[in-house]
């Protein structure tokens, strides 16, 4: 069926939609072309209601399906990047939430623009890179947001919500806290035309040298932060994962020191707050002995132990309880609780 702004399709397989490859079908499936249609969409009910809100998808990248979802999905298919305004080489640059992630730092690469090329091929859309907050290689896209706007779905209406106002933190934002309320619709970044590229992040500089490169410039850095992922990740289209499946969890300083004295070579990181400290997940992971497990079709990464696997036909609850048995052996050994980064759909944690 199509209708102007949106089309629906009903039993709407999502195999293809979410990065572990998971089996699951949608009850409905809401392909928003165009963000202006959200009101009239909330109006006929396609939104859900506050008992039962549809699900926005992006990529499906950092999902997992645990059983098929009960409410409606809606996709925002809007993938327009254009420059906004530009000030002594600072450079708005607004965003479409459908845009795919890498296509808008590609954008802003070949448009002369440094800023997120530490952030170069992580998977899914504009649209979530908000949600948690994405970082990598020393950079989080928070420290680049300008304003989200959103349809807030509470209220009825577009809001336009500045950088203080989305709460962001480390993989965490107000989204993520009220993950139903805000459909983003579009992200404005301030990028710059001159300011030097941040190359402090281990093993971007020795892969810069690697590839002879003195003086780096944005897409330089791209590129090595392309060549390190690539090395390290197992890619989606080759085996299914949603990336990192645990948070690195962030404990009181005493206990992080009462666990360093007894495990000397366990990395811990300092925090935002003074207080605590950031341990790492993939460390207590492997300690438990984790690492390349397999339960029939879900598995562990052998190359990474924050990466959960789909060798092939796993079901989304049998790597939700993969990962639920990680965690108590991590909880029973460590005394450390972790937390999930994907979303869970169809399942408490
Ligand atoms: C191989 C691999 C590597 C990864 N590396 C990183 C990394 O380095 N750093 C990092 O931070 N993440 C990483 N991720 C996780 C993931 O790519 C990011 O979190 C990404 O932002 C998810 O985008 P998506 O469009 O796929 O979101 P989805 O998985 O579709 O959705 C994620 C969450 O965002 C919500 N959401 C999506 N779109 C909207 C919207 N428009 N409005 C409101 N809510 C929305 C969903 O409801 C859901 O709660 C990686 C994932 C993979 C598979």
């Amino acid at each position: 069926m199509t209708t102007a702004g949106y089309r629906l399709q009903r039993r709407a397989p999502l195999r293809a939609l979410n990065t572990f490859g998971i089996d699951a079908t949608a009850p409905l499936l809401v392909e928003v072309d165009d963000a202006q249609a959200l009101p009239a969409l909330a109006g006929q009910g396609l939104l859900g209601d506050a008992a039962s809100p549809a699900l926005v998808l992006g990529g499906g990248s950092n999902l997992l399906f645990a059983g098929d979802p009960a409410t409606p999905l809606l996709r925002l298919r809007g993938t327009r990047i254009a420059a906004v305004d530009e000030h002594d080489g600072q450079v708005r640059v607004r965003a479409e939430a459908g845009a795919g992630w890498h296509a808008l730092v590609e954008w802003t690469l070949a448009h002369g623009l440094g800023g997120l090329e530490n952030l170069a091929l992580i998977p899914g859309t504009v649209g979530a890179a908000p949600i948690q907050n994405i970082g990598a290689y020393g950079v989080e896209i928070g420290e680049r947001v300008v304003a989200v706007e959103a349809f807030d779905r509470l209220d009825a209406r577009f809001v336009r919500l500045d950088r203080e106002d989305c709460a962001f933190a480390y993989r965490d934002s107000r989204f993520k806290r009220t993950p139903d309320r805000e459909i983003v619709v579009a992200v404005e970044f301030l990028l710059s035309r001159n300011a030097p590229p941040d190359i402090a992040y281990a093993g971007v500089a020795d892969e810069l040298s690697a590839m002879g490169v003195a003086a780096a410039m944005p897409a330089d850095v791209a590129e090595a932060v392309c060549r390190l992922r690539r090395r390290k990740l197992p890619d989606p289209a080759r085996i299914g994962n949603a990336g990192s499946f645990f948070k690195n969890p962030l404990v009181p300083a005493a206990q992080a020191e009462a666990l360093a004295i007894a495990h000397p070579d366990l990395p811990v990181f300092p925090a935002a707050d003074a207080g605590l400290r950031k341990l790492s997940a993939a460390w207590l992971i492997d300690a438990c002995g984790w690492k390349g497990h397999r339960d029939g079709d879900a598995g562990v990464s052998a190359a990474h132990a924050l990466v959960l696997v789909n060798h092939g036909a796993a079901r989304g609850d049998e790597l939700l309880g993969l990962a639920r048995r990680i965690r108590d052996s991590v909880a029973a050994r460590f005394g450390v609780a972790l937390e999930p980064e994907p979303r869970i759909v169809g399942a408490a944690w």
